[in-house]
């Protein structure tokens, strides 16, 4: 179904329409997760012959100082620190395209998992983001995860890779064990907040200024922790575009997840895609896309 959807708005010419008056004049921020290397260099190479890659440090400084945008400015991130994003390394060097990556500041280095990419959990991920998070990590207990947990094989970035990416990449914070904020408690969130922060800074020699909300959902007691833990910005995967007044702790996103074609990688990195889920009112997450 999705493949029709692209196509449809590839050779239809609405994409490139799109892109072209509606995306023009905003900053977009796309979000990917684990992209495959033998997709990067084509996914790479579309966006910068279509948009203006800028970093996501370069964005926030134009912010700061009111300095103009380029016209289609694209800010690439990918979220929690997931092991194949080491492969991208060469790519990005070659192509001098500026990313940020957001790591989890307990998973990474270790062995531990992602609860959300533990097997026996699959099928019930999306009813666990929906319940409180200590009856989350209940439920999770008797499928054999805990957080703490070590497993015999690694999901995450080591701490090796993370040192030798720092120079060509931007890290940045996804709190530390990726728990759905809104569901914690008032700790677990300042801790997951706060820790992460000072964790990334200390163990890896990180300036950490930004904090991706974990799955896209946040609340304003979680803003507030973001701005207490000195956080300049916080990302989310609200669907829509960015400009110079766009509230810097609701940055909004749209979620490509990893493309395997240049039709799905177009479309999705317009927007078009998200308004259409909007449409059918099946939002990839739990906000509504504001397209503006
Ligand atoms: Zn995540």
């Amino acid at each position: 179904m999705s493949n029709i959807i692209y196509k449809a708005l590839r050779y239809s010419g609405a994409a490139w329409l799109w892109r072209e008056t509606v995306q023009r004049g905003k900053a977009t921020f796309l979000l990917f997760h684990d992209m495959e290397a033998a997709d990067a260099e084509r996914n790479f190479a579309y966006l910068k012959r279509h948009y203006n890659i800028i970093g996501l440090q370069d964005y926030l400084q134009a912010v700061h100082k009111g300095t103009k945008l380029p016209r289609k400015a694209l800010v690439i991130t990918f979220d929690d620190g997931h092991a194949s994003n080491r492969a991208l390394l060469p790519a990005l060097q070659r192509m001098q395209v500026p990313v940020t990556i957001f790591l989890c500041s307990e998973i990474v280095g270790t062995q531990r998992h992602f609860w959300f990419r533990h097997s026996e959990a699959k099928p019930q991920v999306e009813a666990l983001k929906r319940i409180p998070n200590t009856e989350r990590l209940q439920r999770l207990a008797p499928l054999g995860f805990s957080q703490e947990k070590e497993f015999g094989d690694r999901q995450a970035l080591t701490a090796d890779e993370i040192g030798e990416m720092k120079h060509a990449v931007d890290f940045q914070s996804h709190t530390c064990f990726h728990p759905i904020l809104p569901q914690c408690d008032n700790a677990t969130a300042r801790h997951e907040i706060i820790d992460s922060k000072r964790q990334l800074e200390e163990r890896y020699g990180l300036a950490i200024n930004t904090l991706s909300y974990p799955n896209g959902d946040y609340s304003e007691r979680d803003i507030r922790l973001a701005r207490e833990a000195g956080y300049t910005c916080g990302v989310t995967v609200d669907a829509g575009y960015n400009t110079l007044h766009t509230d810097l702790f609701r940055l909004k996103r749209f979620s490509v997840n990893d493309a395997h074609t240049t039709e799905e990688l177009m479309v999705k990195a317009c927007g078009l895609y998200a308004l259409i889920k909007h449409k059918l009112h099946k939002p990839s997450y739990g906000f509504k896309p504001t397209l503006q």
